[in-house]
């Protein structure tokens, strides 16, 4: 019998999905799988597995004594849930206990264990038939993440397998549940190859308050000043209640927050209160709008808003409003009074993004001060998978950041580009979870029903499929592509991967003349050893290779390094990343910044810190004498740890403490596992790293040749003598070079500590990323 604590007792009983709790129970107990579907925040995360607790799963002695594994996308949703439930049941870690990539609170007592979909793959290589478990809960299935739809594609196996051992009175069945908010479930509920009978369908009725959803007239191509108009708006012109609103990453969340923060951040309030009370002037007095008892709908937010603009048809299902057009000159400057000057409610305003550490990301759920209005600002982490109170306004920027990959050159980009017409009804609905609640769109209803598609693209359709590959083929699933995925990935994607397996010697080449053997590769005890590794196959292939010259603590650091992601923060002191004229920021917020002084002191403190930028950065670079920016990472590794990991290190060399953190753990559970697959052939993991020898740099060179040997570039006029000018050239900038099949020239990217120097003739790259040319990123001279 669980004790929940009371305040959480009482709440939960307002869940949609508690109401659903017998109708659930009996289904999973008489289904192998089930579906469960229900609007964001129905209580499906949080209490399902509670529900499954109580009815004995995960209990020794019981029917279904294994534990109940719950599998999230994001790590950060697999920590924070299992602390919510852990807490909710009253039930402490290790008994309700995570496990990601970097970390995990599991131990033999564990009954309720949060996994992202990665772990519990990898746990599938070892165990495929999951002994340990009696129900896997797959959650968050529509973001149709790679790891999610393999996941599905396997367990849907493995509780075949598991069933005929119960029947054949051998073991205990394993159930299934995928639990998913939107209503993109045919995918999985009417695949007939991945499920022959359609699974049951436990829908759970939302009890979603209404959604104005006001479109706007015309769409701004700048959504972010745009978004900070909206804001200011609805702070100052209509009733109480948090707004949230949706952009597509970091650097413009950060920046939207500043500029709100510059007006209406509680400092700033009393800053002018203190100014103006001093002038003499009254008191100001907040504006009636929010401290009335005042619907939004009653408030006329713009001169023209009750006009119902031509091209606004109200057939959408909902409430369709013309967005007003309002004067914006009162944004001008202080000199003329206005509503605002008088208005005096501060803002809360508060980031929300993958990147953020992870108490900061909690904040989202503490109260906001009671004299303040609740402003979050995030990406789409906030569409799904986390539920943040009291919102009862949505600005939607329309627009997400998504990782493409092309599939024949290998060149990634993060796109922004339209969401799907879910991710809008998802972020709308943010909306109505606590009383009826609006939604601004920045954007027209003409652009909405033209340009966004219904759902967004699994991601199996747009990312390098190598690493699932690998991970299936040590599951002894050969034939690849007859798995049933929930969406298959294209043939060609699937040829590749393969390709790439059997050139690390991960796969047995495919005999010559059977074609179909092309995609049916066995897995060779390389690359047994190499599935064994939370990494990439590149990566992986390298530390299994990198036993010589007392190298592996520094192949661990590096595959470490480049698996977390570049640390620098370079973004937030140059300005624009990917510009190769590494030209001035342009300042975006110039439109705010009043005081020509405080202007002049930002510029000399940007300059300042810029300069001390590039000084640290150049001593990193000094690891391999400037020719590699993974030995730049190397040194950024030792250095850190040499000064006992602290914040402030992190502070003064611009780097991310929450990466350099990640790399550390990472480094420790590589560490970990090549000593339990290896024996020691390196000591135990100690975050020191001393630099590495001259003879050792040289070993670490061959090795990343070995690794990336088909990632290679060659400069252009070494490439084809025939299109040399021979210009002389000062630094790699515009210089261009050609890839193994990449049809287009790619550039060194502005980031490398190769680019202020003369261009090499070959160099290896990690990856090829388009902003507004082909950049080649990670870069390491051959010689
Ligand atoms: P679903 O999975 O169906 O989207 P959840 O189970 O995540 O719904 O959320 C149910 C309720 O629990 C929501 O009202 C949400 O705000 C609340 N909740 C979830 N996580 C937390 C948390 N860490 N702290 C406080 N409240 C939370
Ligand atoms: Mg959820």
């Amino acid at each position: 019998p669980l004790q929940r604590p009371p305040a959480v007792a009482a709440s939960r009983l307002l869940l949609p999905i508690v109401a659903e709790e017998q109708q659930l129970l009996e289904t999973v107990l008489l289904n192998t799988v089930s579906v469960v579907c229900g609007e964001t925040g129905s209580g499906k995360t949080t209490q399902v597995p509670g529900m499954l607790y109580e009815a004995g799963f995960g209990s020794p002695g019981s029917d279904n004594p294994g534990m109940i594994a719950v599998t999230q996308p994001r790590r950060v949703a697999a920590m924070s849930t299992a602390q919510r439930v852990s807490y909710e049941l009253a039930l402490p870690p290790p008994l309700v206990a995570h496990a990601v990539r970097y970390d995990q609170t599991t131990a033999p007592e564990t009954r309720i264990k949060f996994v992202t979909d990665g772990v519990l793959l990898r746990e599938l290589a070892s165990d495929f038939l999951l002994e340990r478990y009696s129900v896997v809960i797959v959650d968050e299935a529509h973001e149709r993440t790679l790891g999610t739809d393999v996941l599905v594609g396997v367990l849907s196996r493995v509780v075949k397998l598991r069933e005929r051992r119960f029947v054949e009175g051998t073991g205990k069945p394993l159930r299934l549940i995928i639990m998913s908010a939107t209503l993109r479930i045919s995918d999985f509920t009417s695949n007939t190859v991945l499920f022959p009978t359609p699974p049951p369908l436990i829908h759970v009725p939302a009890r979603q308050h209404p959604v104005t959803v006001h479109f706007s007239r015309r769409t701004a191509p700048d959504y972010v000043a745009e978004a900070v108009r909206k804001v200011e708006r609805i702070h100052t012109r209509l009733p109480g209640g948090g707004v949230l609103v949706f952009l597509t990453g970091q650097r413009e969340i950060e920046l939207v927050c500043k500029r709100l923060e510059r007006r209406w951040g509680r400092k700033e309030m009393e800053r002018r209160r203190r100014a103006s009370l001093a002038a003499g002037d009254d008191a100001p007095v907040a504006v009636s709008a929010r401290l009335g008892d005042v619907e939004a709908e009653e408030v006329d937010l713009g001169e023209r808003g009750d006009e119902i603009a031509a091209d606004e048809d109200g057939d959408l299902g909902e409430d369709v409003n013309s967005d007003d057009e309002y004067n914006v000159e009162d944004e001008e400057g202080d000199e003329k009074p206005s509503e605002t000057d008088a208005f005096d409610v501060p803002m809360h305003i508060l980031p929300l993004y993958s990147l953020l550490p992870g108490d900061k990301q909690m904040r989202v759920f503490q109260d906001p001060p009671a004299d303040a209005r609740l402003i979050v600002v995030a990406t789409n982490v906030a569409e799904t998978s986390l539920t943040i109170p009291a919102i009862r306004y949505v600005v939607d920027s329309g627009r997400a950041k998504e990782r493409k990959y092309d599939i024949s050159s290998g060149i990634q980009s993060y796109q922004v580009s339209w969401e799907s017409k879910a991710s809008a009804a998802q972020r709308a609905g943010r909306a109505g979870r606590t009383g009826p609640g609006h939604c601004y769109r920045l954007y027209s209803s003409a652009v909405f029903e033209n340009h966004f598609e219904p759902f967004a693209q699994p991601e199996i359709l747009r990312m390098p499929i190598e690493g699932v590959v690998l991970q299936m083929k040590s599951m002894n699933i050969d034939a690849v592509v007859n798995f049933p995925f929930p969406t298959p990935p294209d043939r060609m994607a699937l040829r590749k991967a393969e390709s790439l397996l059997v050139h690390l010697g991960a796969l047995e080449p495919p005999s010559p003349g059977n074609k179909d053997n092309a995609l049916s590769g066995r897995i060779t005890e390389l690359g047994k050893a190499m599935a064994l590794f939370p990494v990439a196959p590149r990566f992986a292939k390298m530390l299994v290779a990198g036993k010589q010259h007392g190298c592996l603590p520094y192949v661990i650091a590096i595959v470490a390094g480049l698996s977390v992601g570049d640390p620098f923060l370079r973004e937030d002191v140059i300005g624009q990343k990917d510009d190769d004229g590494a030209r001035e920021d342009e300042d975006m917020d110039d439109e705010l910044a009043n005081i020509k002084n405080e202007d002049l002191r930002a510029k000399e403190e940007r300059k300042r810190r810029r300069k001390a930028f590039f000084d640290s950065q150049a001593a990193y670079a000094a690891l391999g004498n400037g020719t590699s920016d993974i030995f730049r990472i190397l040194a950024v590794v030792g250095a850190y740890e040499y000064e006992g990991g602290t914040a402030s290190f992190c502070a003064k060399h611009f780097v991310r403490p929450k990466a350099m953190e990640e790399m550390r753990k990472l480094r420790a559970q590589i560490t970990a596992i090549v000593r339990a697959n290896f024996g020691d052939i390196v000591p135990p993991f100690a975050p020191r790293l001393d630099p590495p020898s001259e003879v050792q740099l040289k070993a670490l060179r061959q090795l990343l040749t070995a690794g990336f040997v088909d990632h290679v570039a060659v400069r252009k006029d070494v490439a084809y003598p025939a299109s040399a000018t021979g210009a002389k050239y000062a630094s790699c900038r515009g210089v261009a070079y050609r890839a193994l099949g990449v049809d287009e020239d790619v550039f060194v990217h502005p980031s490398s500590v190769l680019f202020h120097g003369l261009p090499p003739e070959y160099l290896l790259f990690l990856e090829v990323v388009r902003t507004s040319k082909p950049y080649i990123k990670t870069l390491t001279v051959v010689n």
